[in-house]
């Protein structure tokens, strides 16, 4: 495991746990309030991460900080984990092979 990975994944782990500790807000998230399944709740979400399946939720959220500025914050580390395990979503990848190309996300030829 890189450095960094570690890193992070300890990150998340201290910052799911002071926000389990603490409680979440589970309906200010707009995931939630459409989905209604506990595992697309914000403490859904952060019991999923806190046992190491980011797969499986991390791209079911929308990074709007509803539910905490630091929980948020784990979100998108763990999505930064996904990419230097290079497990991110096809659709990023094309996004940065377009940005590459031609210098925008869509691909569009100047
Ligand atoms: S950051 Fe994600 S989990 Fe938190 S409220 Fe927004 S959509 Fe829900």
């Amino acid at each position: 495991m890189k450095t960094e990975e570690y890193n992070l994944k300890q990150e998340i782990k201290e910052e799911v746990a002071n926000a389990l500790r603490n409680g979440i807000d589970n309906e200010g998230c707009a995931v939630f309030r459409v989905m209604r399944k506990e595992h697309y709740s914000p403490k859904g979400k952060a019991i999923i991460l806190n046992n190491d399946f980011y797969e499986k939720i991390i791209y079911k959220c929308n990074l709007c900080r509803a539910c905490g500025d630091d929980l948020c914050a784990s979100f998108q580390k763990a999505r930064r984990v996904l990419v230097l395990k290079d497990k991110e979503m096809n659709a990023n990848r094309e996004m940065i092979d377009n940005l590459k190309r031609t210098g925008n996300i869509y691909g569009i030829q100047e």
